[in-house]
């Protein structure tokens, strides 16, 4: 019986650590093992991925392939520039491989692209081996120890949870790996039908990244962002597995923050250091494996006993939420990104009409805010000139560096959904879908859901200040004044509404404030907009409006206008 020719393909999970898949693919022992990672389009051109985001990732396949040089020096990660519905088919033939192995993806695009390179798999007659290995629970297994229902709250998911037993214990990294075998690619390289919906400049990225198959220089080198020609990234964030073991070993050395952490008490305007780990987007690329996570902090909280937090406040509780999202979106599939079709999004009818009778669902009333201004909102909010600088600094840091505080998220949606400019909450996960880097896209579209109370949470008579809740955590604005420089010299007094500040102030603290931050300084004095709106009368704007939609109750697959009037289908 000839040996096992085998490809890993790494996707979800840029680590040695912990990969149950790579375990998997080992336990065969193979006769060659070729670590790779292909060019998927859907990533590469078509999802919303700004430079900082690509800087974390090529970081991470760099130490991955150096790891993987560590334990084998002829192999390395393989990078080859071709989608994966096309590639395998001819890798499978040129390399002679027998089986294919990667860690489970139950994102809706994910689960579409493996079923079909399953079926091309058992074509060319490759045995697929796939192992969960990306949240604590099996996604799919959490939904159905759920009743077969997305999981829509934590004790659902504690609940679930119990059902299945106890969350596996991390496994250690390989000691050694495979050689790869040749890796000789005599076929041609086919490029992807461009889409109408990719701009210029991702057009020429994808002509440039497609210029070989194996890379400029045949090497299967994991390209530079000069390469991609991506401008160069802003974020001080670095990605890597070495890197996450280091902060996670330096996190659970401290033990009393291990064990006593609580997510409500940290601080949103904490920087340099942050007041939580940081530790996201080594999670979603895999760089970190989240059961490595859990069971170092929860092996500290068993120590702590009675002392320790829990659930859902605790650091365990906060992977918790994790793997709730990632369970709702796997029982949800492409709905769960979307209010259209999705049963468990409420639907608000942001910024249309928004005053309806119940009984009849007749639009009754006036634009709440219309489109125009909405759209004037939502730039500005994007921009981080909307004038409240507490809104701006948290958007200009997100912009910056790609990653922001739990609570500063919270903030900065609350503000452009339902506690401001009274505007669709898919716009705003747009925003940080590109920006983040550590974007998860059920952890992105289930939190901005939670935040415009549309899912998972409903009480939308609860609303952030834009002044008095960081007044809470910074009295003195140090977050404002790194992030909106403009604001530096400002009196603590007006940092979070400088509006209020006399002109002479203004004038001795170098900034005006003025217009919507469109207009330049004069050289020696700034300018800083001054607010879009009132934010006491948009407030109640807004939560006149979720009343009214949270009265007709309707959801986003039965609700639709005909003539003027919101109807359940
Ligand atoms: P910690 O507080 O140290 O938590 C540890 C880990 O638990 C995190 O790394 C993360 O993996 C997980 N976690 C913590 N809070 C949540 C949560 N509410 N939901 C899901 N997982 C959580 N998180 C993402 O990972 N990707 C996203 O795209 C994302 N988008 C968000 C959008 C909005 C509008 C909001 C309000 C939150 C979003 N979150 C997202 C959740 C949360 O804000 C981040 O996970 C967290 O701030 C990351 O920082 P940390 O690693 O220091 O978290």
């Amino acid at each position: 019986m000839p040996k096992p020719r085998v490809i890993y393909w790494f996707r979800t999970d840029l680590r040695l650590h912990d990969s149950p898949a790579l375990q998997a693919a080992l336990d065969l022992k193979p006769e060659c093992l070729y670590p790779i990672w292909t060019w998927d389009p859907h990533y590469v051109y078509r999802a919303r991925v700004g430079p900082n985001r690509w800087q974390f990732l090529l970081d991470c396949q760099n130490d991955l392939s150096k790891s993987i040089t560590r334990l084998n020096p002829k192999s390395k990660l393989l990078l080859i520039r071709e989608a994966p519905q096309t590639l395998f088919p001819k890798l499978f033939k040129e390399w002679k491989i027998t089986h294919l192995v990667f860690e489970k993806d139950t994102d809706a695009y994910g689960r579409e692209r493996d079923d079909e390179v399953k079926e091309l798999a058992k074509q060319a007659g490759v045995e697929v081996v796939i192992r969960p290995g990306r949240t604590l629970y099996d996604s799919d297994e959490l939904v159905k120890a759920n009743h077969n229902k997305p999981t829509m709250s934590m004790s659902q998911v504690q609940a679930a949870g119990a059902k299945i037993g106890d969350i596996v214990r991390p496994i250690p990294a390989p000691k050694s790996l495979p050689d790869p075998g040749p890796t000789n690619l005599s076929f041609k390289q086919q490029k992807p039908a461009s889409s109408p919906d990719i701009n210029a400049i991702q057009r020429d990225a994808e002509e440039q990244s497609y210029n070989a198959l194996a890379g400029p220089n045949n090497d299967f080198a994991v390209p530079t962002m000069e390469e991609l020609g991506l401008n160069p990234a802003t974020t001080p964030h670095r990605g890597g597995e070495t890197i996450a073991l280091k902060m996670l070993g330096d996190i659970i050395a401290n033990e009393d923050y291990t064990a006593t952490f609580e997510k409500p008490k940290t601080a949103p305007t904490a920087f340099e250091p942050q007041a939580t780990t940081l530790l996201s987007p080594y999670l979603h690329f895999g760089a970190l494996s989240c059961r490595e996570f859990y069971w170092r902090a929860q092996d500290i909280v068993s120590k702590y006993r009675g002392k320790a937090s829990q659930p859902p406040v605790s650091l365990t509780g906060q992977l918790l939420f994790r793997d709730m999202y990632f369970g709702a979106q796997a029982a949800l599939g492409y709905a769960f990104g979307q209010t259209y079709n999705n049963p468990r999004c409420r639907f608000i009818p942001w910024h249309l009409p928004s005053e309806i009778d119940p009984s009849s669902g007749r639009i009754t009333g006036r634009y709440l805010v219309d489109s125009a201004q909405a759209e004037t909102f939502f730039k500005r909010w994007q921009e981080g000139r909307t004038g409240f600088p507490w809104i701006d600094a948290l958007m200009r840091q997100l912009k910056l560096e790609g990653w922001i505080h739990h609570l500063g998220r919270h903030a900065v949606a609350c503000f452009l959904t339902r506690g401001g400019c009274y505007v669709d909450w898919e716009r705003g996960a747009e925003v940080f879908e590109e920006w983040l880097v550590d974007h998860e896209a059920a952890c992105n579209i289930g939190n901005w859901q939670w935040l415009s109370c549309t899912a998972f949470f409903a009480q939308f008579y609860r609303c952030y200040s834009p002044i008095a809740f960081p007044q809470k955590w910074d009295k003195d604005g140090d977050f404002v004044r790194k992030y909106v420089p403009e604001l530096a010299h400002f009196d603590s007094k007006y940092i979070y509404e400088p509006w209020k500040a006399p002109i002479a102030d203004q004038k001795r603290w170098a900034c005006l404030v003025k217009g919507d931050g469109t207009e330049a300084g004069d050289g020696t004095l700034k300018t800083y907009p001054k607010p879009m709106f009132d934010f006491a009368t948009q407030r109640e704007v807004c939560m006149q409006g979720m009343k009214n939609a949270y009265q007709v109750g309707l959801y986003g697959n039965d609700a639709k206008v005909l003539d003027g009037t919101w109807r359940k289908l």
